[in-house]
């Protein structure tokens, strides 16, 4: 894979080791059940709203959360529930996660929803709300939530659609953009309607003509662009893209809202479409099968079929294979065809299985420091997380690391370096939340203490002032009790006298 570099810092040229003649969309048939998690990229787990036998319409809510960070699970096939319990989903963990289990009834009968009419005439406010209810997350790979995205967006001047297909080998978006350039588009407008933006701006890969060519096509509107940017591996990475379009850097910690940008997948663009004009959850998703044991091709499925549903279409041959979700660099081993395609399985690899390479020690020869195009230091970041002490690397900047593996592919020890960044990413968010609470614990005990303190210091003081009010009682009582004595002595001496 190194010969296929051919600059560094300034991203990679990478060709797709697949290429396939036309870019197709076949449309897989409908799967016989789905397997839907619950735990979705980010937030809490969702909690189902029907249980074993119900039966379900394709595009009805089955599981909600309150998490604002979170989205509606929708069954994405009509029939009945068949299970609600522990699969494995495509994960790198390779753990299991509970999951809806629907089988299907062949009908494929939608439910009725509320439209949200001409978005025109909608609020950005009823736009968002109704663009969460569809479920809709980002669909490029990070699966951050969009609605969460917009809200924070409403200030943005420049909204950037990201059709920069991530890694090469990966055809989904640009077979999206060539059959279905008006809804892409479309989409945009909607997106431009809500953010309140001045200018919507496309950025596609110069390796993508037809789908530049498609969208250039059905684009009446003068406030988007579409602007074509050399193929290089990486420079679909946020900020590497605000980079490459407006020469504006996004600071360490930083977002591109902090700027006024606002990015958004393509593949969204076409569910926001989808959602508010078609009045559709997002309920599938396009899906490149591609590796040296398929024939390469695009699939329209339906979320929660298995990967083997899908994998099947591609003709596999029968020689063992590695399977891969996500692209050759930033992908996910999975261990199994059994698990689902989720909303942000947009590539599935299916490689010939080979021997993995035998991992050395660094030899501090600092190629990794040379490939990094966010310009970070691999090798001391790699000294730092292999060391666990996480403080230390996030001073040489570790939230940064894209995790696009460009340090991996040219360390000639094969020292896995991303997976020790996002082992280390994920071991200080750890630390973070245990210093959180060792912190509130502390504060909880301190304050505790301070109470007590105070509560005795109060009980002192108002002991001591109920001392001197005796003392004054007393003295008061022995005046008062000297004027009585004094007063009865008088009395009886004035009888005497009388007498
Ligand atoms: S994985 Fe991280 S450190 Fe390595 S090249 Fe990519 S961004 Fe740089
Ligand atoms: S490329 Fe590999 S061997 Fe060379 S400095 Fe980086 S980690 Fe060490």
């Amino acid at each position: 894979m190194r010969d296929a570099f051919s600059a560094f810092n300034d991203g990679i040229v990478m060709t797709n080791p697949y290429p396939v003649d036309q870019v197709e969309i076949v449309q897989a048939p409908l799967p016989d059940k789905v397997v839907l998690p619950l735990q979705q990229r980010i937030g809490d787990e969702a909690i189902p709203c029907v249980v074993v036998g119900d039966k379900v319409l394709t595009g009805q809510i089955i599981a909600q959360t309150q998490d604002v960070f979170c989205v509606p699970i929708h069954a994405s096939i009509s029939g009945t529930v068949a299970a609600i319990d522990e699969q494995i989903i495509p994960h790198k963990s390779g753990l299991k996660s509970t999951c809806i289990t629907i089988q299907s009834d062949g009908k494929d009968v939608w439910i009725e929803r509320e439209d949200c009419g001409d978005f025109l005439h909608c609020s950005p406010e009823t736009l968002i709300h109704h663009i969460q209810q569809s479920g809709i997350i980002g669909l490029g790979g990070a699966g951050f939530p969009t609605h969460s995205k917009l809200s924070k967006s409403l200030d943005c001047h420049t909204l950037i659609i990201n059709a920069t297909e991530c890694e090469p080998g990966i055809m989904c978006d640009d077979a999206l953009m060539q059959h279905y350039p008006r809804e892409v588009v479309r989409g945009v407008e909607i997106l431009l309607h809500i953010s309140g933006a001045n200018q919507a701006v496309i950025a596609i890969e110069d390796d993508k003509p037809e789908a530049y060519r498609s969208l250039l096509m059905f684009n009446h509107n003068d406030k988007i662009s579409i602007v074509q940017i050399p193929t290089k591996y990486t420079s679909g990475a946020e900020k590497l893209l605000i980079k490459t379009l407006f020469n504006v850097e996004i600071p360490s910690g930083g977002f591109a809202t902090d700027k006024g940008f606002v990015c958004q997948n393509v593949a969204t663009s076409k569910a926001i479409f989808d959602a508010v004009i078609e009045n559709k959850p997002l309920v599938s998703r396009i899906v490149t099968v591609t590796g040296s044991g398929v024939v390469p091709n695009n699939f329209a499925v339906r979320l929660g079929a298995s990967f083997a549903h899908i994998v099947a279409l591609a003709k596999p041959d029968d020689k063992q294979h590695d399977i891969r979700m996500g692209g050759m660099m930033m992908g996910v081993d999975v261990a199994t065809l059994a698990v689902p395609i989720c909303k942000i399985s947009n590539c599935i690899f299916v490689n010939h299985t080979k021997a993995k390479p035998h991992v050395q020690e660094c030899i501090r020869c600092g190629q990794c420091n040379q490939a990094c195009p966010v310009g970070l230091l691999p090798q001391q970041l790699y000294w730092h997380a292999k060391s666990e002490h996480t403080d230390r690397a996030m001073d040489y900047n570790l939230r940064d690391c894209i995790e696009c593996r460009c340090c991996d592919v040219v360390c000639p020890s094969h020292i896995p370096l991303a997976e020790y960044f996002s082992f280390a990413k994920a071991l200080h968010q750890q630390q973070m939340r245990e210093k959180h609470k060792t912190d509130v614990a502390r504060e909880r005990f301190e304050f505790r203490e301070y109470r007590l303190e105070r509560n005795k210091q109060e009980r002192a003081e108002m002991m001591a002032k109920k001392k001197i009010e005796l003392k004054k009682k007393m003295a008061n009582d022995k005046v008062q009790k000297d004027k009585i004595a004094q007063a009865m002595a008088r009395v009886k001496k004035t009888k005497q006298d009388k007498k």
